[in-house]
């Protein structure tokens, strides 16, 4: 057992470090404020080659995994959480086509986004179906070399400024077994954004909701070529990048606790600093307790899937994950805004911003709720036990 951080690891590391705190922070209440995409954020990323980690050497990416991938997250969370969403899109969207995509629907699309030529969003969340996305409706009928697309996919994040949806649409029966991916051209006849969101939170990566009104969709745009295989593909994708929403709630309390106990040594109270009083300093042992649990469990499960350890079997340890980080960074947003008193509810400071950002996670890809269900099952049905 090795926990030190390799070179290569540290490097990527300290390069988004350095763009968080001199792209990414500048700009995060303005951003808040705005709701606009941060094309910035992203030319910086792309620039520092941040972009195709979590895509194979051999499919155009630079192949560096996850746990790296992780790394880059958690630094510039720290700062902005829908900072952190833009490194989770670059293989959210992409790991449908790295597992299921044949050889040249690989080349054709991971290239240019781990390169930043193209960004992708991935859509499988519907208005009737969120959680229960094995009885998704969307649907896709096969009509000469083509398919027809209708249907409708909402939350969908950086989807008004994508080039290509992956799509996850039933070709078939009822069921998971029913459903197929697609990539589809995000500006192809028929594909509309019906609106965006008026968000609580992570403001800067708009979310969008996608109506497809008889879209035709080259037969050659099946991942695989093959129906029926699109649920599993997308379980793979939620599966392994579940260290990555993770890595989203570490960096965010990291910065919400950073911020809050610079604070906490200036003001005064009582004739002393904040930081003086027991009560407020258990409250930072408390964070650190926190964050260092999470920060531990996500870097193992980024490792396991750097491992190809995020099927079934492990399921359970990639929930753990993001489930505890996740309810870790609103637990230490909620402490550290605390901590500041009235200035942590206004504006002025960060803490509402991480407060409200780390209500998301709990939510996306997975509510924790539905953590709970991965992680049951597999204690029950695979007999986990600790003894
Ligand atoms: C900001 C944001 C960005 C998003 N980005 C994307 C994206 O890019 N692409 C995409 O496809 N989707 C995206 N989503 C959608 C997100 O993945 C879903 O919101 C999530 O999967 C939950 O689905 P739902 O909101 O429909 O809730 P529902 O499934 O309707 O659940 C409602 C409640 O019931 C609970 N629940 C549901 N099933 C169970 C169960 N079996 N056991 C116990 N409790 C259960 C849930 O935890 C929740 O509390 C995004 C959402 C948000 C908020």
């Amino acid at each position: 057992m090795d926990f030190e951080l390799s070179e290569e690891h540290r490097l990527i590391k300290d390069t988004a470090r350095r763009i968080a705190r001199e792209v990414v922070a500048p700009r995060a209440k303005e951003l808040d404020e705005t709701g606009r995409y941060p094309h910035d954020y992203f030319e910086a990323f792309k620039n520092a080659g941040l972009l195709g980690m979590a895509i194979p050497e051999e499919m155009g990416g630079t192949g560096n995994g996850i746990l790296p991938l992780c790394l880059a997250i958690e630094e510039v969370a720290k700062y902005e959480c829908g900072a952190g969403l833009m490194l989770v899109l670059t293989g959210l969207p992409n790991r449908p086509i790295v597992f299921g995509g044949t050889k040249e629907q690989q080349q054709k699309y991971l290239p240019d986004a781990a390169n930043g030529l193209t960004k992708g969003a991935f859509c499988l969340t519907e208005p009737d179906h969120g959680s229960d996305a094995a009885n998704l409706q969307t649907r896709a009928t096969r009509d000469g070399d083509d398919y027809i697309l209708n249907g409708n996919k909402v939350y969908i994040s950086g989807g008004t400024v994508a080039d290509y949806l992956t799509v996850f649409a039933r070709t078939g029966g009822p069921g998971a077994k029913g459903i197929s991916a697609f990539v589809v051209d995000a500006h192809a006849p028929g594909v509309n954004i019906d609106r965006t969101d008026d968000k609580m939170g992570v403001r800067s990566v708009p979310t969008a909701h996608f109506s497809f009104s008889d879209v035709r969709v080259p037969a050659e745009n099946l991942l695989g070529l093959a129906e029926g295989a699109g649920f599993n593909h997308a379980m793979l994708t939620l599966n392994s990048m579940r260290p990555t929403v993770g890595a989203r709630g570490v960096g965010l309390a990291e910065g919400a606790a950073s911020y809050a106990l610079e604070w906490a040594r200036d003001r005064k109270a009582f004739g002393s600093s904040v930081i003086d009083f027991e009560a407020i300093q258990f409250m930072f042992a408390d964070m650190a307790i926190q964050i260092e649990a999470a920060r531990n469990l996500v870097y193992k499960a980024a490792w396991l899937v750097d491992q190809g350890k995020f099927g079934k079997e492990h399921a359970h340890n990639l929930s753990i994950a993001k489930a505890y980080a996740t309810e870790m960074a609103n637990n230490v947003a909620s402490a550290a805004l605390q901590v500041l008193g009235a200035q942590g509810y206004m504006k002025d400071h960060p803490l509402e911003r991480h407060y409200r950002d780390a209500r998301q996670l709990m939510i996306v890809e997975g509510s924790s709720q539905v953590q709970r269900v991965v992680i049951s099952r597999n204690m029950i049905d695979r007999n986990l036990v600790y003894g």
